[in-house]
């Protein structure tokens, strides 16, 4: 017999306890930490817009500027699948509005190079 130890993936805690299964018999696992934010989990995510780490990077590219569709691309998901994510992410939500940019930056107008004439 092993005895393998369980760890949350989010907080490391090992107080964790089974918690039932998935539908395709994948076991679930939750942990036990009151501050904890993700209560059950999975050790093998069978599809790879569920895995914590993914999420994360999500919502990181999406505050870097990304788009959907090219966040999907990198992270090998579906766009769908941003969107949920997005939707569901308080970070994402919670994020300052674009500031304009300031008055003092106007464009600088563009010098006209003069035009040699061909002799
Ligand atoms: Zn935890």
């Amino acid at each position: 017999m092993v005895s393998i130890p369980v760890e949350c993936p989010y907080c490391h805690s090992t107080e964790v306890i089974k918690a039932g299964k998935q539908a395709n018999g994948t076991q679930r696992y939750q942990c036990h930490n009151e501050q904890c934010a993700l209560r059950i989990f999975l050790l093998h995510y069978q599809d790879r817009g569920r895995i914590p780490e993914i999420r994360r990077q999500i919502v990181d590219l999406a505050l870097n500027g990304s788009g959907i569709r090219a966040t999907a691309r990198v992270l090998r998901i579906s766009p769908t699948t941003v969107i949920a994510v997005l939707k569901k992410s308080r970070r994402a939500a919670t994020r300052q509005p674009h500031v304009a940019a300031s008055p003092s930056f106007t464009r600088r107008p563009r010098l006209r190079r003069t035009r040699r004439r061909a002799r």
